[in-house]
């Protein structure tokens, strides 16, 4: 079973449903348990577990290297590429690969006439296995700053997960390629929102992409207990269920910012992630 819980902003809440989730099913789950933080920008779930960091993989892909001696400066990879990773000053002998905007699809090495560019290994990122109370229970993806090829790094992430019991992916934020590549590996999709106009608005954006890979999914509201009716007006129309809520107290906000698992602080959380848990098997 793997489960993947998303939203369509940052902030809204989503690594403490994903944690939450975790710590949950880690106390009461009997089957193997997994997180796997795929948020390879900006992964954030360690802060909350304090985990033994095992091992570190490298992820990497490769890049092309251009021999200086042999290029002829004929521009061809430079028009061919769609990313305008190449520089090439002609007059002044030079040019040069700008790896970080690379997203090394291999075509200026194809196109070249004079065999001058060869593929190399370049480091893009890496996966940490920690153990949280087993070996290889926590993993993350982390991209090098500056670099682009973030769904690269997921997908080889996503080559880690264990093959029983539970899996737990904690999405990037947004609707884009990365999360895309998330959301299509799961069974079931969280998708964490709040009750504000930005809320619903990115929410929006989340269930039609959610829709249109044709996943099972409900929603979970943060910070509940904020009057804002066109949220629940719109699942409503769309029969998105509500399978969990976080109220919206002081208290817990304290505790997120302390780098606390909130159902580990609060005994009636505890029974919240006990039903969303629930509400996803009865939807799957
Ligand atoms: S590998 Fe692709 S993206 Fe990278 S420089 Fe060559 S053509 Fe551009
Ligand atoms: S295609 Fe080859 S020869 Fe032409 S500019 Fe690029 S590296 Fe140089």
């Amino acid at each position: 079973m793997i489960i993947a819980v998303a939203s369509g902003k940052g902030g809204t809440g989503k690594t403490t449903v994903s944690t939450g989730l975790f710590y949950y099913l880690k106390k009461y789950h009997q089957d193997p348990v997994q997180l796997v933080d795929c948020d390879v920008e900006e992964p954030d779930c360690h802060i909350f577990l304090d985990a033994e960091w095992i091992s570190g993989i490298p992820v990497s892909v490769s890049m092309p290297e251009i021999n200086k001696e042999k290029c002829t400066f004929c521009g061809k990879c430079k028009e061919t590429c769609a990313f305008n990773a190449i520089i090439m000053l002609p007059a002044a002998e030079f040019i040069e690969v700008v790896n970080d905007m690379c997203h090394a699809c291999g075509a200026c090495s194809y196109v070249c006439p004079e065999d001058a560019i060869r593929e190399v290994s370049g480091e893009i990122g890496e996966i940490n296995n920690y153990r949280w109370s087993v070996d290889n229970d926590f993993s993350e993806g982390r991209i090098k700053v500056g670099n682009t090829l973030q769904t690269r790094v997921i997908r080889q992430t996503l080559k880690y997960l264990q093959k029983e019991g539970v899996v737990i992916l904690d999405a990037p934020p947004g609707t884009s390629c990365p999360v895309v590549a998330v959301v299509t590996k799961a069974d079931y999709v969280v998708m964490v929102t709040e009750p504000t106009p930005f809320g619903l608005y990115d929410l929006k954006l989340m269930n039609e992409t959610v829709r249109q890979i044709n996943k099972k999914h409900g929603v979970v509201i943060n910070k509940a207990g904020l009057q804002y009716d066109p949220l629940y007006q719109y699942l409503d129309s769309q029969n998105i269920p509500i399978i969990g809520e976080i109220p919206f107290k002081r208290e817990y906000a304290r505790f997120c910012s302390e780098g606390k698992i909130l159902p580990a602080e609060d005994k009636k959380l505890e029974e919240t992630f006990g039903r969303i848990f629930e509400s996803i098997m009865n939807g799957k």
